[in-house]
């Protein structure tokens, strides 16, 4: 007997589950379900993000990590053992933040994005990726006994973000940039149970096993339905269902139906490339005046107003932490009372937003603190810092699909970084 003929007994169809793509990003709890579960159906193809490491608490809820996997990446143990239970998987793990890891080009070519995240605003960067490139999104949560599954399938009657408050909005972008992180795991999270992780995970992944049997006619329509959220209330035992409402002021909604990405250039480049290589391109599509929108701000260089030197940097902003942000001129390395260092007590406290002074952790003495001032950049033109930069440098995302204009505004071009098809999908 065939490894899948109880499958092919259910109506699933192998050659479909295969040559399929399923992007999941994170891998906790409720990711080691994810991927558990893709694996023993046979999926074919299967992206792991996740930037965490694996700690001991995590033991007692993730069915593929082991006691001797804690302190390595989460990604790549849920990977490897993912590969384990299915060899033939092509399974591909990226232990970075998924912002700067994956562009639209990655996104555009999964079939569908399984959503196993503690944090808002990895979910709403996520969502919006999915509607810009027409890409099914199943978003997964937990808190305490409960489990949520929501749906948001294109054309997208309904998004993630129209289902947060603007306060939701607000705070989830507050804790990623003050944070000076990219993610705020472990801030704000509750505890969740594993047995509501293997529901939910599960659900999520049977969803998107239908999902890709969406176009098969097989013995009984496997439909997934739109828009809606099915919540598992683990105090009264019950599944409950009921459809999610669009919300006309959602920011996602009205910013990217502005922005149809086509038609799509494929450069044979990847994201290693320099930034002025890039906008050469621009230019001799263009015209000199060329520019590249990043769709997002950098900082190109650290000003201090009381030493005045300049410190050239290429970081996204809301991932430079206060302690990058410290002149080290003309911040004390140590605290004046204890010499404990200032760095350390810095990093106990990421609550600190712009702090002119902070309490050493040692010794509770007010020490002060000289930050510096962030310059930034939002594009790639003629003249900008970001020329002496790659694009990865400047955190665009392998296979990213970035916007060219004309000087006027009037031409676009939309250019996806095909060189990094192999890095993303290896063999698939
Ligand atoms: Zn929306
Ligand atoms: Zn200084
Ligand atoms: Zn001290």
């Amino acid at each position: 007997m065939d490894r899948y003929t109880r499958l092919t007994e259910l109506g699933w169809n192998m050659d479909l589950l295969r040559r399929g793509t399923v992007l999941v990003v994170g891998a906790g709890a409720l990711g080691n379900e994810i991927i558990k579960n893709l694996a023993l159906a046979g999926v074919g193809n299967v992206l792991v993000v996740d930037l965490d490491v694996i700690e001991s608490h995590n033991l007692t809820r993730s069915v593929l990590f082991r006691a001797s996997d804690v302190g390595r990446r989460k990604a790549e143990v849920a990977a490897l053992a993912a590969a384990d239970i299915e060899p033939r998987m092509n399974v591909r793990w990226f232990d970075a933040p998924f912002q700067t890891t994956l562009g639209l080009g990655a996104l555009g070519n999964v079939d569908i994005v399984l959503g196993s995240l503690d944090n808002i605003q990895t979910r709403r960067d996520l969502n919006r990726a999915c509607l810009l490139t027409n890409t099914p999104f199943i978003d997964g949560g937990l808190y305490f006994l409960d489990g949520d599954v929501r749906t948001f399938l294109p054309p997208f009657p309904v998004c993630f973000d129209c289902t947060l408050t603007q306060d939701e909005r607000d705070t989830g972008w507050r804790r990623w940039s003050c944070l000076g992180i990219l993610g705020d795991h472990g801030a704000g999270v509750g505890p969740t149970a594993p047995t509501v992780a293997s529901m939910v995970g599960g659900l999520q992944a049977q969803l998107a096993l239908k999902y890709l049997h969406k176009d098969f006619a097989g013995p009984y329509p496997m439909l997934v339905p739109n828009g809606v959220r099915i919540r598992f209330n683990g105090f009264a035992d019950e599944y409950e269902r009921w459809d999610l409402n669009r919300d006309s002021e959602c920011p996602t909604h009205l910013s990217v139906t502005s922005v149809p990405l086509s038609p799509i250039t494929s450069i044979p480049y990847g994201n290693d490339m320099p930034a002025a290589q890039l906008l050469e391109i621009a230019q001799a599509a263009l015209g000199h005046e060329a520019y590249i929108e990043l769709g997002f701000d950098v900082v190109h260089s650290l000003h201090c107003f009381q030493c005045d030197r300049i410190e050239a940097a290429a970081r996204r902003r809301g991932a430079l932490g206060i302690a990058e942000t410290m002149c080290p001129e003309c911040t004390p390395s140590v605290c004046f009372e204890c010499g404990h260092s200032i760095a350390k007590t810095v990093a106990t406290r990421p609550d600190l937003v712009f702090p002119e002074k902070v309490d050493c952790a040692a010794c509770f003495e007010s020490n002060p603190l000289v930050l510096r001032d962030s310059q930034t950049l939002n594009r790639i033109e003629p003249g900008s810092p970001a020329l002496a930069y790659s694009l990865a440098e400047l955190t665009v995302p392998m296979m990213d699909i970035l916007e060219a204009r004309d000087f006027e505004g009037q031409k676009t071009m939309y250019i996806q970084l095909d060189g990094d098809r192999d890095k993303v999908f290896g063999t698939c």
